[in-house]
Parts: structure tokens; sequence; C-alpha cells
């Protein structure tokens, strides 16, 4: 499949582990120029200096939090100093704790809107201007199936998430006479360092064993397995892609068919 993709300017966020890591990976496979950022600098570097010998790609990588609405806009800044465009723009962070819901503070949720809603809001603001310019642009918000079928524990992200999903809704609207297309990835489990925590997690709480745990999550899935980080990438990389250029608005899940729904 011709992606189209060759050359883009992509920005991927979070993205020194997990699926953030594997989507940076799945662009400058297709031959996109790809900026990363993530909080931990020795992390974030050694996965854009890995990048760039497989791939022979231009890689930018800065560390901050996603957090900060002054550390997104000055990154966009220097994208389009470096790359002179960005075309896609793939927003994530990592997820807000597993807990019930009368143990959550008021200052938690805060938290958990500032780095699952807040952080996708700074993002969009900053790059769709550029995309404007151009008059192509691809905005992919990274949430979770939750935003079907809510989580057990997790009720900060099946809360946040779904606004996510109205945010992507809304800018779809307003931004599709610029032709920016706006979409929605969900992941079902997926086997990264988050997803191991949680099991290990539960297997405490439960007193199991983590894996009884991923089993468990495993056998809930049509699939009857958790997902790898790069079939979660590749999903992005084809709402990313010229061949998705009529899909906007849209949530896709990525579930292996956990979620059971019509
Ligand atoms: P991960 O913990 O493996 O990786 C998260 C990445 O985000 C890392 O690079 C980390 O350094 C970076 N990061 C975290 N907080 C950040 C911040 N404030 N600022 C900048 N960078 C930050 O997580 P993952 O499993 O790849 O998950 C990615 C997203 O997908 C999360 O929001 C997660 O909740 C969601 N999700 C994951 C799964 C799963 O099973 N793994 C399922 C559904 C949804």
């Amino acid at each position: 499949m011709e992606t189209g993709l060759k050359n883009r300017g992509a920005i991927v966020a979070a993205s020194s582990a997990g699926i953030g890591r594997a989507t940076a990976e799945a662009f400058a496979r297709e031959g996109a120029q790809v900026a990363m950022c993530a909080r931990t600098l020795e992390a974030l570097e050694a996965a854009a200096a890995d990048l760039r010998s497989r791939y022979g790609v231009e890689v930018y990588a800065e560390a901050f939090d996603v957090r900060d609405a002054g550390r997104v806009k000055h990154f966009v800044e220097q994208v389009v100093k470096r790359f002179g465009r960005i075309d896609v723009c793939v927003t994530n962070a990592g997820g807000p704790p597993a807990k019930p819901f009368l143990s959550v503070e008021p200052h938690e949720w805060r938290a958990a809107v500032d780095l699952n809603l807040m952080s996708a809001i700074y993002f969009a603001r900053e790059v769709i201007p550029h995309m404007q310019r151009r008059r192509w642009g691809r905005i992919i918000t990274l949430t979770s199936v939750a935003v079907k079928q809510p989580v057990p524990e997790l009720v900060m992200s099946n809360a946040v998430r779904s606004a996510v999903v109205g945010l992507v809704r809304s800018l779809a609207n307003e931004h599709g006479k610029d032709n920016i297309l706006v979409n929605n990835v969900a992941p079902g489990f997926t086997d990264t360092e988050r997803v191991r925590e949680l099991a290990a997690m539960r297997a405490q709480e439960t007193r199991s064993t983590p894996e009884e745990i991923t089993s468990k999550w495993a056998a809930d899935a049509a699939l009857r397995r958790i997902a790898r980080p790069e079939e979660i990438a590749d999903a992005i990389v084809f709402l990313a892609s010229e061949r998705a250029s009529f899909i906007t608005g849209q949530t896709l899940l990525v579930d292996g068919g956990y979620y059971k729904g019509v």
C-alpha cells in the first residue's frame, strides 16, 4: 500500500516507549521525517538515534512534559523550523492511575484532565495553523477502548478519554474545510510497560500472577490475545496516509474484538 507519507513531517507525542515508540518507527519506515518527545531525554535520544540509523530519516527529539502548553508550543515551532512543515500530529501521553472512584481526590481528576485531554488540545492548537497553510493535515489522538467500554478501575481514563472523542468530532467538523482530518485510535490491551505494570498491580490485589491477569484480558478479546504495539501503530499510519483521505471524526477501535457492542 502506498501511504504517501514519504518526506512528510510527523509529530508523535510521548514516543520514547510503548505505542508511541512503535508509531514513530512506523512513520520512519514510511520515509516520513519524525518529531518525537517524552519526559526523559536519555530514553528519547536512544529511540531517536535508533530510528535515524535504521531508516535514514530525519528525526527531531525534545524532552518535555506534554502537560506543559509552553513546551508544546516551543516544540512545534522547532519542528517547523527543522522540517519546514507539519503534516501529521499524533497526540499521546501516559495514562492516569487505576483507582476505585471513591479514593480519587479532586486534584487527581484535574491531573488526568491535564494529561489526557489538555495535552491533546495543546498540540491541536499549535499544529492546526501550520496544516491550514498547506491545506493538508492529519491529527490522530490515541485514547483507549475505554471510550466504548469502560475498563474496570480505570475510572479517570474512562471518563477523560471520552472528552477527547468529543474534541475529535468537533475539530473534524470545524477543520474539514481546511482538509485537516481528525480521528481517534482506541487500542485494546497492548503489550507495553504500562500494561505490564497494570497486570502486576491487579495480580497483587487478586492474589494471582501477572500472567494470569494478562491471559484473562486476552481471553476477553475475540482474537484471544492482546495487541503488539506495532499493530496499533499500523492503524495510526493508515489514518495518516493518503489512503484514508475521506475518513474524519471517527474512532477506530484496534482491540482484537474486545468491545462486543453493535
Ligand atoms: P507506555 O507507558 O508504555 O508509554 C508511554 C510513553 O509516554 C512513554 O514514552 C513515556 O515516557 C511517555 N509519557 C508519559 N507521560 C508523559 C508526559 N506527561 N509527557 C511526555 N511524555 C510522557 O504507555 P502505552 O502502553 O504505550 O500507552 C500509550 C497510551 O495508550 C496511554 O495513554 C495509555 O493509557 C493508552 N492505552 C494503552 C493501552 C495498553 O494496553 N498499553 C490500552 C489502551 C490505551
